[in-house]
This record gives C-alpha cells, structure tokens and sequence, in this order.
C-alpha cells in the first residue's frame, strides 16, 4: 500500500488548489485524514486473522465506492449540520473526492490485492495493468527512520506528489483560465 501521507495528497492538493474560500481548512484537513480510513482494515488482517483475501480482509469493503460515499455522506452532513445542510454538497463532493482517492491509489499500487470497488455488489477485485506506486514492504521504523524506505518514497512523490502538486499549481492559479485568455488576446492582436 502507499504511505498515509500519500493518501492525504490528493486531498491536500485539491482542498488547498480550490482555495480556503470555498473549503474551510478544517474541512480539508478532515478530507486529508478521512483519505486514511479504509486502511484500518488493518486492524482485523493484522490482530484478528481475518484472511487477505476475505471482503473483511485489506482493500476489501473499506475501499469500495459505497464505503466511500457512505463515509462522505456522514462527513458532509457533520461540517454542514444535518438541519440547514449549508455547503453540503461542496463538502459532500470533496470528501467523496478524498475516500475514492484512496481506493484509486491503492488501484496502481504494486502490492497486494486488488480494490473490491464493486462491493456490495460484486467481490471482485480490481487491479491497474500497470502498477507504477511502489508497495510500503518495510517495518514503520524502516520507512521513516531508514533510507529502505527512500525508493517507495521517490516512487510516491514521483508518481502521486509530483502530479498532484502540478494540478494544485493548475487550480491555485488558474492556469488554464490565464491561458485561454492567452489564446484569445493572441487571436486579437492578429486580426
Ligand atoms: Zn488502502
């Protein structure tokens, strides 16, 4: 799987891209952590034998789009308040935006099963052809306090850091807004 702070980039890029006036930064920092939640899927492979494979076991129901938008759902309605839902379907599709990330992420990791996006209604399981996001395959204290982590990081920031920081730069400055009106001053000044 990627790292968890991985997990909290496409949040951290899209919330903070968007800007603070239309999300709140407690509202992206929600997402960012709300981006973690399938993983604790963890618990029940790690300390109470439920088998890998099983739809209990890692990326299993956790990281279907279901679980996804049920925990969205939730979210949405606990920052806009269940009576007046102000700004719940803005926070509703961000923290959607988050939850799939992750399944997304863990689509085009090279490790472990595939995502059962489809469940309730299917178990299958989905993997990306190409799997370019390097599996976390050390101990904690391995990643973060020993250079054997160092190759899944770079995989990470190249892979997930990199991309997301361009659409961050894209949504901040609005870039294609700026180059659009490029186009069209260009196709002015020649006529
Ligand atoms: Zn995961």
């Amino acid at each position: 799987m990627p790292t968890n702070i991985t997990h909290a980039i496409p949040a951290l890029a899209i919330g903070l891209g968007i800007g603070r006036h239309i999300l709140p930064l407690k509202v992206i920092i929600t997402g960012a952590l709300i981006a973690s939640i399938p993983d604790l899927d963890m618990i029940g492979t790690r300390y109470f034998n439920v088998p890998w494979d099983s739809i209990y076991g890692h990326r299993g129901y956790t990281h279907s789009i279901f679980f996804a938008i049920c925990t969205a759902l939730i979210t949405a309605l606990l920052f806009s308040g269940v009576v007046n839902r102000k700004h719940f379907k803005r926070y509703f599709l961000f923290f959607a935006f988050c939850m799939l990330s992750h399944g997304l992420l863990d689509f085009c990791n090279e490790g472990g099963l595939g995502v059962a996006f489809l469940w309730p209604l299917s178990d299958l399981r989905f993997h990306s052809l190409v799997q370019p996001i390097m599996n976390v395959n050390v101990s904690f204290r391995g990643l973060y306090l020993s250079t054997s982590g160092l190759p899944v990081f770079l995989s990470e920031i190249l892979w997930v850091w990199l991309p997301f920081l361009a659409l961050y730069l894209i949504l901040k400055y609005k870039l294609i807004d700026q180059l659009k009106l490029n186009i069209l001053k260009n196709k002015t000044t020649l006529k």
